[in-house]
């Protein structure tokens, strides 16, 4: 059985699945950061930091340990490990990462933007071409469509935390590698950890499939409350923007997404 298939049948039983587990067979993809998920199809999906009690195999390094020439020199954070590091350190990897291909062609780093206290964090997929000029996520055709749907639900773009599931443009805009992702994936995952927000947004396939580490279509994960890591933060799918400005018709589906984010903040907020 391939491996893709062995994974997909054990998550649809509910067992825990380390996603580094074979990086000791793969040294070029070690130093990457260990992230644990299960996925069960019909329940609430999970990403998690930190082993929990079900997990069928420990992982094959503890999370986040680091391989020199991927990770930024130390002498410049002090610390290489992205699940230690604080916001300087973390935006100092990010802008000194060399860890895959894609340092080769960006223009600069999309590290993220906005509101590190936020109760929203807004999740994309990779900087584009604008995003890659300007080192700030979301701010071309699409970033513009985001701003104001997240004003409208009186979230001002200023008042969330928005990141990207990759830091650098995949030339042309195509979709990013399963490696680029899994590279980059220590980071986002320090900033979430970081942020805790009440909850997450998940714009489009590429960041629903990554964080929640399934192959489930936008239209399958819409409509559900799903969990993220060991807090559980909350999290919606929904579409992305730039398909919005192609697919306009599909705006009343996002508002009905976006009006439940509203509501579930709302609630939590006391
Ligand atoms: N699309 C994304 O997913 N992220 C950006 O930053 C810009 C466009």
């Amino acid at each position: 059985m391939d491996e893709r298939r062995r994974s997909h049948y054990l998550a649809a039983m509910g067992v825990t699945l380390w996603t580094l587990r074979d990086v000791q067979d793969r040294p070029a993809l070690a130093g990457t950061v260990a992230l644990e998920a299960t996925y069960m199809p019909g329940s609430p999906a999970r990403l998690r930091g930190e082993p929990g009690p079900d997990a069928m195999m420990p992982p094959v390094d503890p999370p986040g340990v680091p391989v020199a020439a991927e990770t930024p020199p130390p002498e410049k954070t002090g610390v290489s490990d992205p699940a230690q590091m604080d916001w300087d350190q973390l935006e100092a990897a990010v802008a000194g990462c060399r860890a895959c291909g894609l340092c080769d062609t960006r223009t600069n780093t999309v590290f993220g933007d906005g509101n590190r206290r936020a109760r929203l964090m807004v999740i994309g997929e990779a900087p584009g071409a604008d995003e890659d000029r300007a080192g700030v996520p979301f701010v071309g055709r699409a970033g513009q469509l985001l701003n104001r749907m997240l004003a409208a639900i009186g979230y001002p773009r200023e008042s969330v935390y928005i990141a990207n599931v990759l830091k650098c443009r995949p030339p042309g805009n195509r979709d990013p590698r399963p490696e680029e992702s899994l590279r980059c994936q220590g980071f986002l995952a320090r900033q979430v950890q970081l942020i805790r927000p009440g909850a997450i947004l998940a714009v489009g396939r590429i960041a629903a499939q990554h964080l929640l580490q399934t192959d489930e279509s936008v239209g399958r994960l819409r409509g559900r409350w799903l969990e993220l890591g060991p807090d559980r933060i909350p999290v919606r799918v929904t579409y992305h923007p730039a398909y919005l400005l192609r697919s306009p018709e599909q705006k009343a589906k996002v508002w009905d997404d976006l009006t439940l984010v509203r509501r579930r903040l709302d609630a939590s907020s006391g």
